[in-house]
C-alpha cells in the first residue's frame, strides 16, 4: 500500500492522529516500536506495578547523575507498548488550567489558547459526567470514568484537605481545575483505556491503516528539504517506507527529539560530534526539558489502609472481584483524590498539585514492595517548574539511548515553593478527621525542623511524577523547533505532534492534553 502520512508512535498523541487522518479518508502507517499483545496485562489498571520498570512494556531510562539532588541516577519510564504511556500510566484524567493554553496563545501560538483548545478535549471523551454544561464531553472515543472505588481513607483526607483551606470541586475537568476533587481515570466500566484502545483498535480492520508493532523507526529519510520516509528495524530487519505527504513523528518527549537528532536536525556541533551531517539547525532540539517535581510524603495510619489489600487472600478476593465485577480496587486508578491549589492567596493561579494514594510503597534495592503497615502517600508536585533540563544524544547508534540531564531542582525558586507544599501537607495532615488517624509522617522531616534540614530533605527526596515535556518546544520565533501548526522548521512534510511541544508546563498530569495535541494535530496536518 502507498500511504499518505506515516505516524511513528502509537501512544496519547499519536493514536488520536492515526484516527483522526482516517476520518479524512487518508491512507495511515501507524509504527510502533513496542509488541501488541493478544490478551493484553496493560488493560488491568492494577497491572502498572508489574509493567513500570519492565522492559516489555517501558523504555526503561536512567537519568544522569542530577547534581541538584545529590546526584541522584533515577528511572524515567516511557511506554514501549501500543498505546505508548497511556498503557502503562496512572490512569489520571486531568485536562489542565485554562490559564496554560492561554500563556502557550500568549508566547505567539495561535489556536493554541483555552478556547481554541476546549473543542478537542470535548470531542475526545466521553465522560461519565457529561453534564452538557459546554465543557465536557459525551460523544468521543476516551472514556473517562468515575472511580468505582472509594477508599474510607481517601474521605477523611478530602475532609482535612477541605479543613485547610480548599475548595471542593465536584468536577476537576470542569469549569475549574482549582480545589480539591475525586479523581477521573482513562479507565472504561473498571478497564484501562488506553489511546490506542480507544482510538485505533476500533479502527484495525480500516483498509486504509496499516498497523506495524515490533518495529523501531531509526531516522526519517529527507530530500531536498522534504521528509519522504523513515528507516525502521522491523524484527530484526532493516525496512524503509514512504509517504505521499509526510511523516509525523509522536514518539514522545524523549524519543522523538532523539529521531529529529538521527534525521540531521538540531545543534550543528552536536550531530557533527556524532558524525551525523546536519541538515537543519535547530539548536533547542532536546533542550527545555520540563518535568514536574515532587514529593511522595508517606504518612502511617491508625486505621486500615488499601496495604492490606495486598495481602495473598484480600489480592486474590481483589482480582476475583476485578475479574468478575469489573470493581474493586483493582478498577480504579492509583490516585483517589487530586487537587490543585495556590501555596499563597496572591498568586494569580495554583501553583502546586497534590495526589492522595490510599496506601503506601517501600522501594527495596531492587523492587517496589507492599509493607504491612497501614500508609496513605500524599503526592505534592509543583506545576511550572523552573528548572530546565535537557537530552543529548549518546551516539548515532538509534539504538542507543539518549542521556537525560534532568537537574530538576536548578532553580531556587523551585526549591521554595516545594518548601511551602511541605508546609501544607503539614496542615492538611494537623486537621481532624485526619489528624484524628495518622500516627506519623515516615520520613518527613519533622514540624520545627529548621530551613537547612527541610532543604536538604528536597534534595534527597524530590522525584520527577513522570510527565517530561518541551524537548521540541512549539514558537514563532527561529529557535522553536515546531512552528504553531506544528511543523518542523526547516523541514517541509515533517511534524512533531506529543506532549515534546508544549512551550510551557500545564497544571497536572499530561495525557488528557498529549491526546488533544495529536487530535488537534489532524486538523493542522490535513484540513
Ligand atoms: C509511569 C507513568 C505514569 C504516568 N501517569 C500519568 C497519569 O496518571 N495521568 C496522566 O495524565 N499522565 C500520566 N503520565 C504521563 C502521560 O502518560 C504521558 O505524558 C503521555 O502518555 C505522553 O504521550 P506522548 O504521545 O507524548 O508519548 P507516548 O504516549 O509515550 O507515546 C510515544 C510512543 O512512541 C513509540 N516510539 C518511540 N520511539 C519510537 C520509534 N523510534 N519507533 C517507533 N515507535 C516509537 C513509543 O513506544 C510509544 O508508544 C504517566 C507516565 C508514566 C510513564
Amino acid at each position: 500500500m502507498d500511504f499518505d502520512y506515516i505516524v511513528i508512535g502509537s501512544g496519547s498523541a499519536g493514536s488520536p492522529l492515526t484516527a483522526r487522518l482516517l476520518d479524512k479518508g487518508m491512507k495511515v502507517l501507524l509504527i510502533e516500536a513496542g509488541k501488541r499483545e493478544r490478551i493484553p496485562i496493560t488493560r488491568l489498571p492494577a497491572a502498572l506495578i508489574h509493567t513500570v520498570g519492565n522492559p516489555r512494556y517501558d523504555w526503561c531510562y536512567k537519568t544522569e547523575p542530577d547534581p541538584t539532588r545529590n546526584g541522584l541516577v533515577e528511572a524515567w519510564p516511557r511506554g514501549k507498548v501500543p498505546g505508548g504511556s497511556s498503557a502503562i500510566n496512572g490512569m489520571i484524567f486531568i485536562r489542565g488550567a485554562k490559564q496554560d493554553y492561554d500563556a502557550w496563545e500568549a508566547l505567539g501560538n495561535p489556536g493554541w489558547g483555552w478556547k481554541d483548545v476546549l473543542p478537542y478535549f470535548r470531542r475526545m471523551e466521553t465522560a461519565d459526567n457529561d453534564k452538557d454544561n459546554g465543557v465536557r464531553g459525551g460523544m468521543g472515543p476516551q472514556r473517562v470514568s468515575a472511580l468505582r472505588w472509594k477508599h474510607p481513607v481517601s474521605e477523611t483526607f478530602l475532609k482535612s484537605f477541605v479543613a485547610a483551606g480548599a475548595t471542593f470541586n465536584a468536577d476537576m475537568n470542569g469549569v475549574s481545575h482549582e480545589g480539591v476533587a475525586w479523581n477521573q481515570g482513562s479507565t472504561k466500566n473498571g478497564i484501562r483505556a488506553s489511546a490506542f484502545d480507544s482510538f485505533v483498535l476500533p479502527k484495525l480492520k480500516d483498509a486504509r491503516l496499516r498497523f506495524i508493532d515490533d518495529t523501531v523507526v531509526e531516522r526519517v529519510t529527507i530530500k531536498d528539504g522534504r521528509a519522504t520516509g523513515v528507516e525502521a528495524l522491523q524484527s530484526g530487519n532493516k525496512v524503509s517506507f514512504t509517504a505521499r505527504r509526510g511523516v509525523v513523528l509522536c514518539a514522545g518527549s524523549i524519543n522523538s527529539p532523539q529521531l529529529l537528532m538521527l534525521s540531521g536536525i538540531g545543534d550543528p556541533v552536536e550531530l557533527k560530534k556524532h558524525g551525523i551531517t546536519p541538515l537543519v539547525d535547530s539548536p533547542e532540539v532536546g533542550k527545555n526539558l520540563l518535568e514536574h517535581p515532587g514529593l511522595y510524603a508517606l504518612a502511617e495510619m491508625k486505621v486500615p489502609t488499601a496495604n492490606r489489600m495486598a495481602r495473598p487472600l484480600r489480592g486474590a478476593l481483589a482480582f476475583g472481584e476485578w475479574l468478575f465485577r469489573r470493581r474493586g480496587v483493582m478498577s480504579v486508578p492509583t490516585a483517589q483524590l487530586i487537587a490543585f491549589i495556590r501555596s499563597r492567596p496572591e498568586l494569580e493561579y495554583t501553583d502546586l498539585q497534590f495526589h492522595l494514594f490510599p496506601f503506601g510503597l517501600a522501594q527495596t534495592k531492587t523492587k517496589l514492595e507492599v509493607p504491612k503497615a497501614d500508609l496513605v502517600t500524599i503526592l505534592m508536585n509543583i506545576n511550572h517548574s523552573k528548572s530546565v533540563g535537557h537530552l543529548e544524544l549518546r551516539s548515532k547508534d538509534p539504538h542507543e539511548k539518549v542521556a537525560i540531564f534532568a537537574r530538576m531542582l536548578d532553580h531556587p525558586d523551585d526549591v521554595e515553593t516545594l518548601l511551602g507544599g511541605i508546609a501544607w501537607i503539614r496542615k492538611i495532615c494537623a486537621q481532624p478527621p485526619f489528624s484524628k488517624d495518622m500516627i506519623r509522617f515516615l520520613d518527613l522531616p519533622a514540624e520545627g525542623s529548621s530551613r537547612e534540614e527541610e532543604i536538604a530533605y528536597l534534595r534527597r527526596s524530590t522525584v520527577p511524577f513522570f510527565h517530561p515535556v518541551g524537548t521540541c518546544r512549539m514558537g514563532p520565533d527561529d529557535t522553536a523547533v515546531v512552528r504553531p501548526d506544528l511543523k518542523v522548521r526547516g523541514v517541509e512534510g515533517l511534524w512533531v505532534a506529543d506532549a515534546s511541544i508544549m512551550p510551557r508546563h500545564i497544571s497536572g498530569n499530561t495525557n488528557a492534553t498529549a491526546i488533544m495535541i495529536g487530535d488537534k494535530a489532524s486538523d493542522l496536518i490535513h484540513a
